[in-house]
């Protein structure tokens, strides 16, 4: 839901994105025990974003991560180098292989039904500056990780703050090339989801598996490709109201927190023009805290959740 996002921006800004460590075949294991996995050992070696090479220019019409409806999660695939992780900081997981009964389908409340305190803070329209750094900065002072769907263009504007991303450990997602509300067409279709993996997979090494589609607009014919693709589709259950305009920052805080249920996703936003979230996001962080929410990335909330 982004409706004031400014495509003007594509040049000035960028957003960022977060990822969650998380930890491969873990279905069946319970919450609990998850989140002292995630959090207190290391995480299975999984591909470190890359020194990247230099951003090609992105073919809309190459193909893309091929994984179907019914096929296994496709492994993550390393990237060539691997980076060192920031002292102290979790490995880099970049994107997570997603269970083969979320493939091509799409969540949105059903998400929260059989979870514990676990809420899954989204970021959306990024990277974008300055507060794709912001933002990233807040999440590493409180030891959280995120998932991150970002837009193509911005990601060929500004690579290495999705590479900045992703050494901090947080997922990505896409989320379109260009955040378009009206598809014309399957070359269209083609630059907006394979050409944003394309790039993302250039930049960082990881390919997405996980779409939410601009607005949550189910109907462009995006959200039906990328479903075709393999892709989950994520929308979100709380709405932090950072996308509409005259929102405060104290109004994003109250609406999480009155509207947060275990097993949400937060629907944020780190790019897309001028937004109260970098201000609101501590007291956002320190609020869920205080209530006794755990934070924990889309694809952890994918492994917890019940078949
Ligand atoms: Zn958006």
């Amino acid at each position: 839901m982004s409706l004031s996002f400014r495509p003007k921006g594509a040049g000035n800004r960028s957003a960022a994105l977060f990822l969650l460590p998380l930890a491969g075949g873990v279905a069946g294991v319970g919450a609990t025990l998850l989140a002292m996995r995630l959090f207190s050992a290391p995480v299975p070696p999984v591909a470190p974003a890359a020194t990247l090479p230099p951003a090609a220019p992105t073919a809309p019409t190459a193909p893309a991560a091929p994984a179907a409806a019914t096929a296994p999660a496709t492994p993550v695939r390393p990237v060539a180098s691997k980076p060192k992780p920031a002292s102290g900081l979790p490995q880099v997981v970049g994107t997570v292989p997603i269970p083969a009964r979320f493939q091509g389908q799409v969540f949105s409340d059903k998400l929260r039904s059989q979870h514990d305190k676990d809420v899954a803070p989204t970021f959306d329209d990024g990277p974008w500056e300055p507060t794709t750094p912001q933002v990233l900065e807040i999440l590493k002072q409180n030891d959280i990780k995120a998932t991150f769907f970002v837009i193509g263009k911005f990601v060929e504007t500004f690579p290495g703050m999705l590479q900045d991303v992703v050494n901090d450990g947080h997922v990505i997602a896409s989320h379109s090339w260009s955040h378009p509300y009206k598809v014309n067409g399957q070359a269209q279709i083609l630059k907006e989801i394979d050409g944003t993996a394309n790039i993302v997979k250039q930049v960082s090494g990881f390919e997405v598996n996980l779409f939410r589609p601009p607005g949550g607009k189910l109907k462009t014919g995006l959200a039906d490709y990328a479903m075709k693709r393999g892709y989950a589709l994520i929308r979100w259950t709380v709405v932090s109201g950072d996308d509409v305009r005259g929102t405060t920052p104290d109004k994003m805080v109250k609406n999480v927190l009155s509207q947060v249920k275990p097993g949400a996703v937060v629907l944020l936003h780190d790019g897309g023009g001028k937004r109260p979230t970098v201000e609101a996001l501590p007291k956002i962080i320190e609020g869920l805290r205080k209530m006794g929410y755990r934070f924990v990335t889309v694809p952890e909330l994918l492994e917890m959740q019940k078949a």
